[in-house]
């Protein structure tokens, strides 16, 4: 996701970095170029314009383009901005009612509001060990009601009895007096989906939330589709208290617009981001980690937590400590490129390790996931010195690495440069503050 907006952003500030001193019209002149970058991703134009009108008005201040780092210094502008318009803070459903508390999903035919209702209920019955029901009101589409239920059946989530025939707000009613009488915690309502939005959809989800007094109700968006998907979200959110939004299939390569959109058009902010069709590709919406994608400085965050469920704790929090300090060596690396392997290859983990993103282009070229292997081997064959201290290795060196572990002197060059990419882009992140996150994380 982002990688288009991802690759221009980079080249502007790419530009930006390079130069020592910058001019009020460097500034003004780069900043024409994200305004393109993002109205090319779909962004819609009056929340592109205010972004842009934002970071050049603070940028174009004297602090910033006397500093020593007038280039590092528009970036993270840019940054604090972008976190800005997704909405700052992570957003955590608040369900702290009295139970059941109901979480309503409302959306389009086709958004994926059914399997994001079941990734919801698994979510929130496996890492918050809460009781929860849920219940399909939709009755336009053939099967959506026996759709919810095999679904429940997969993540182990209750479902209520279907009764044929039985309409939505009856079914709400039926679905709150099963939850309150066998003490859910959770009532997950999937109402139905329009192909358009109509009126008679909006009465509907009225209606429903009416009965239900939902704790959440929840809008899912196809993040594919771009500037509708902004539309819809404006529509319901004129009509219908929605408290987030989910956006889903950010798996695909959507060009990010809607995300950057839907917090300054609805809002309400992100809550979920669905990331394929697996029952367990459901992210919580991080802001701040997302700029940091967006920005190419990768998620340090997400990479770590993903790791941390394929790896010992320990070996986790190691590696973020380390990170933390800026120290990343060969040993570090490796324990890295095996992890990826573990993580299913180099395609899961792009755009999420600093600097890993421009790496992999190149590894991919090398013959994709042949090449972590070859790596492996490479730093297998370093010295325990070598290892933790990649500038010893010289000409000489290169030479001995190559033979023993069956590679080119030129693939140990293309390593050393991977590493040298990565720590610095991990560096760049620490004094950005992007790290603060992470610490938090780990207590
Ligand atoms: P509904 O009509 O809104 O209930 O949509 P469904 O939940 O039935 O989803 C429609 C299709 O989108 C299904 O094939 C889902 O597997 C797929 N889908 C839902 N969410 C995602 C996602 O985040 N990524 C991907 N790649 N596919 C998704």
């Amino acid at each position: 996701m982002f990688d288009s907006l991802s690759d221009r952003l980079g080249g502007v500030f790419d530009r930006l970095r390079g130069r020592g001193a910058l001019t009020e019209a460097d500034v003004r002149a780069a900043m024409r170029e994200v305004r393109v970058a993002l109205l090319e991703a779909d962004v819609a134009l009056p929340v592109a314009r205010d972004f842009v009108d934002r970071v050049t008005e603070q940028a174009v201040g004297h602090n910033v383009l006397r500093s020593v780092t007038p280039g590092q210094q528009v970036v993270k502008i840019v940054h604090d901005a972008l976190v800005a318009i997704l909405g700052a803070d992570e957003s955590e459903l608040l369900l702290d009612v009295t139970p059941p508390a109901v979480v309503m999903m409302v959306g389009l035919q086709g958004s994926g509001k059914t399997t994001t209702t079941a990734k919801i209920a698994r979510r929130l019955s496996g890492r918050d060990r809460k009781k929860v029901l849920m219940a399909s009101l939709d009755v336009n589409r053939p099967a959506a009601q026996e759709q919810l239920a095999t679904l429940g059946t997969q993540v182990e989530v209750a479902t209520l009895p279907i009764i044929a025939g039985q309409q939505p707000v009856d079914i709400a009613r039926r679905a709150l007096q099963a939850a309150k009488l066998q003490g859910y915690d959770v009532l997950m309502l999937d109402t139905a989906g329009r192909l358009h939005v109509d009126q008679a959809l909006m009465d509907e989800m009225k209606a429903v939330a009416d009965i239900a007094d939902p704790a959440e109700i929840l809008l899912v968006v196809d993040s594919l589709t771009g500037q509708d998907a902004v539309n819809v979200a404006q529509n319901f959110s004129d009509q219908v208290p929605l408290t987030g939004v989910v956006l889903t299939r950010m798996d695909g390569d959507a060009r990010g617009g809607a995300a950057l959109s839907m917090r300054a058009v609805t809002g309400k902010p992100i809550k979920f981001a669905g990331t394929g069709e697996k029952m367990d590709a459901l992210e919580a919406f991080h802001p701040e980690r997302v700029a940091g994608r967006i920005l190419g400085m990768g998620d340090v965050v997400s990479l770590v937590e993903r790791a941390a469920e394929s790896i010992q704790q320990e070996d986790a929090e190691r590696m973020a400590a380390k990170m933390a300090k800026g120290q990343f060596d060969m040993n570090d690396l490796r324990g890295q490129l095996a992890q990826m392997r573990r993580m299913g290859g180099l395609g899961a983990l792009a755009g999420m390790m600093p600097g890993m993103k421009k790496a992999q282009g190149a590894l991919q070229q090398a013959g994709g996931d042949k090449v972590l292997i070859h790596m492996d081997a490479m730093i297998g064959s370093m010295t325990v010195k070598e290892r933790s201290k990649p500038e010893l290795i010289n000409a000489k060196r290169k030479i001995r690495i190559a033979k023993g572990s069956g590679t080119t002197v030129q693939d140990v060059n293309k390593l050393l440069k991977m590493h040298q990419e990565m720590s610095t882009a991990m560096k760049k992140l620490k004094k950005m503050g992007g790290i603060k996150g992470l610490m938090a994380l780990l207590g």
